[in-house]
């Protein structure tokens, strides 16, 4: 086939609905087995979107099985406080998508009778429900025309299509739609939008791309030109900014110092050792002894130093430097943090740390009462 044949294709009824036949024979033969495609319930099938979103199966996985495990249903999930939920997505990053999942499902529950809605527009009002969670649970589960959108499918559009709009670059999005809508089988949009998907994430990779196992190769034409490698195309991403962080471990009476953040923004509810940004010609164990002064009202006095952790964040990375303390004075006058606790070391496994803290707290030892 010539490449102007196909661009011509692609345009074409008859040709759209041959890469739709091709592509979903392809993935009824080489999907992956995965937990939440045993059945159509728009419970499961929505939590592994909002799971996968930014973070790979492989990770979601075990993740997806403990939640299902806690929250079999809905109600189960609404009625469980925040803090439980944070604890079953420790370490899986993006917060605001386990806080929004939580709100949506009380909101399910108090004014929708307890069923998720099966409509795009009616869906789309709750908390974190955006295009791609829409478009992804509503054709998936409900058979409800709307294509998705994600990393994987906007590189087989650039692909197929040599879209010479950046695909990270948001104004570029309505671009890539355009196509998605146009290949969009409508009478199983469901199966068509998890082939796209798949076929993104196991032919049409970013690197060493299957063309010579792909079932829309003759559709393709980055291929037929032989110009794959230059697609997607990216604009530069921004060079991400680091910070040094202190914080403290302050015991009293052998119990340790936890605050949590508000509920809102970065990390939003969980529960962290009180510390902070160090500022300009700042060392870090002033920063410490001011922060924790700052957060929480106490005087403390260091130790020793724990440990030094570096973590990366997608919009920053971080250098913490980790201080054991001992409290010395004050009582609590919280500024920032919502809440506190004084907690004992065997109980840390009940509160939901940011993913920089789980680095060190495995390092932090026992003290007798006694001793501090
Ligand atoms: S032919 Fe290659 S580049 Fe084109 S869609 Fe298939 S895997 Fe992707």
């Amino acid at each position: 086939m010539v490449l102007k044949d196909a661009l011509f294709n692609l345009k074409q009824h008859t040709d759209i609905c041959r890469f739709q036949k091709k592509l979903v024979k392809w993935y009824q033969t080489h999907q992956r087995k995965l937990p939440w495609r045993e059945n159509l319930d728009p419970y499961r099938i929505w939590i592994s979107e909002v799971m996968l979103q930014q973070t790979q199966v492989k990770t979601v996985l075990p993740y997806f099985f403990n939640f299902i495990d806690r929250f079999p249903t809905l109600h189960d999930l609404a009625k469980s406080d925040l803090g439980t939920v944070l604890k079953m997505w420790e370490g899986l990053g993006y917060y605001a998508r386990a806080r929004n999942f939580h709100k949506a499902a009380v909101i399910i529950t108090k004014d929708l009778n307890g069923t998720i809605p099966d409509n795009f527009y009616q869906f789309k009002k709750l908390p974190g429900v955006g295009d791609y969670i829409g478009a992804a649970v509503q054709s998936i589960a409900f058979g409800h025309p709307f294509a998705v959108v994600d990393g994987n499918v906007k590189r087989v559009l650039a692909r197929v299509h040599c879209i010479k709009h950046p695909a990270n670059k948001p104004s570029s999005h309505n671009y890539f739609k355009k196509y998605a809508d146009r290949l969009l089988d409508k009478n199983d949009p469901g199966t068509f939008n998890q082939a796209m998907m798949e076929l993104g994430a196991l032919l049409c990779t970013h690197r060493n791309p299957q063309c010579n196992t792909c079932p829309v190769s003759e559709f393709c034409k980055a291929f037929l030109s032989d110009k794959v490698a230059r697609y997607p195309r990216r604009i530069k991403a921004k060079k991400v900014p680091a910070y040094h962080i202190a914080a403290g471990i302050v015991r009293k009476n052998g119990k340790l110092l936890i605050t949590r953040r508000k509920l809102e923004g970065l990390l939003g509810g969980l529960w962290e050792f009180p510390g902070g940004k160090l500022k300009k010609h700042e060392n870090a164990p002033s920063a410490c002894i001011r922060e924790i002064r700052e957060e929480t009202g106490v005087t403390a006095r260091i130790e020793s130093h724990l440990t030094t952790i570096h973590h990366a964040y997608t919009h920053f990375k971080i250098q913490m430097d980790v201080f054991n303390c001992k409290y010395i004075s004050g009582p609590i006058h919280l500024n920032g943090p919502i809440d506190f606790k004084w907690i004992r070391l065997k109980d840390i496994d009940k509160f939901a740390f940011p993913k920089a803290n789980l680095k060190f707290i495995p390092m932090i030892e026992e003290v007798r009462d006694d001793h501090i």
